[in-house]
């Protein structure tokens, strides 16, 4: 193929990544806007309301009721859905105990984070901090400590997808949330072949233009392709131990991105 990432070894391909996310951090809002024509924003709303966070936490110890969860977003980079996870709990659940950890492998994306975040309430609080880290290692973290964990569209660009979630089974509390929104395999067949001209052609070309970057979206584009199907995923959540709720996920526009949720028993 003619694709750059294609034969990238394994090895290789952890750095390479980190090149991507650091060429793209300070356009990255911008990129998305233009990829996903603004549907990005209405899915991480929707993410971010059915996990509804800030909410009473039934059968936990009286001493802890008032304490709000303990989250932890995975490849939190720019901050996106930590904020809105932080907004939700204090604006809806007026609940303003609850606390979120960004983890971010790349030091440039946490530093977007940490400069956006001085525009929010949480700057310089308890509520929000931030860490550098692989997801598929974390031995800062204690096990059973979190209660919810996010992975949005961080966890197609890890190198050992099942690792990251072996360790997201390990950090979380029993019945700790796990949730997960990434681009995933479009269902209707004739939607799908408009999608994959979407992807394959317009995608690099706005690459290209706005963040005279190709290279880096053609990465994008092949790490969608390549990531597992809604089924296959479910089944390496299962793997990692979680109990599969209902049908374990849910489509976002006919499937081109899917939230999957796992339980900690
Ligand atoms: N969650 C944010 C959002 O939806 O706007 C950012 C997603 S961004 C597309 C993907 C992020 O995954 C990047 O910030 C990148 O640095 C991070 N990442 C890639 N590999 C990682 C790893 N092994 N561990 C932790 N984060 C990683």
């Amino acid at each position: 193929t003619h694709f750059g990432f294609t034969n990238v070894p394994e090895s290789e391909k952890e750095s390479r990544v980190g090149a991507v996310f650091s060429s793209v951090a300070s356009s990255y809002d911008n990129m998305n806007d233009l990829m996903s024509l603004g549907i990005h924003r209405l899915w991480k709303d929707h993410f971010v309301r059915s996990l509804n966070p800030g909410t009473p936490v039934a059968n936990r110890p009286p001493h802890a009721k008032d304490q709000g969860w303990n989250i932890l977003d995975i490849a939190g980079g720019t901050g996106d859905i930590a904020f809105r996870m932080l907004d939700h709990a204090s604006n809806i659940n007026h609940d303003l105990q609850t606390r979120v950890t960004i983890s971010d492998i790349n030091a440039d994306m946490l530093a977007e984070g940490r400069k956006r975040s001085t525009a929010t309430p949480y700057y310089n609080t308890p509520r929000l901090s931030f860490v550098e880290a692989n997801a598929e290692h974390m031995p800062h973290i204690p096990s059973d400590s979190v209660d919810l964990y996010t992975v949005v569209f961080g966890i197609r660009n890890f190198t050992d997808k099942q690792a990251a979630l072996n360790e997201a089974f390990r950090v979380l509390k029993p019945g700790g949330v796990f949730a997960c929104m990434e681009f995933s395999k479009v269902e209707n067949g004739l939607f799908d072949a408009v999608y994959k001209r979407w992807n394959f052609s317009a995608i690099p070309l706005i690459g290209q233009i706005v963040a005279g970057d190709r290279d880096s979206y053609q990465y994008l584009v092949e790490s969608i392709e390549r990531f597992p199907s809604q089924e296959e995923f479910r089944g390496m959540i299962q793997k990692a131990g979680f109990l599969i709720p209902g049908k374990g996920y849910e489509n976002l526009t006919g499937g081109i991105a899917a939230i999957h949720k796992g339980i900690k028993p």
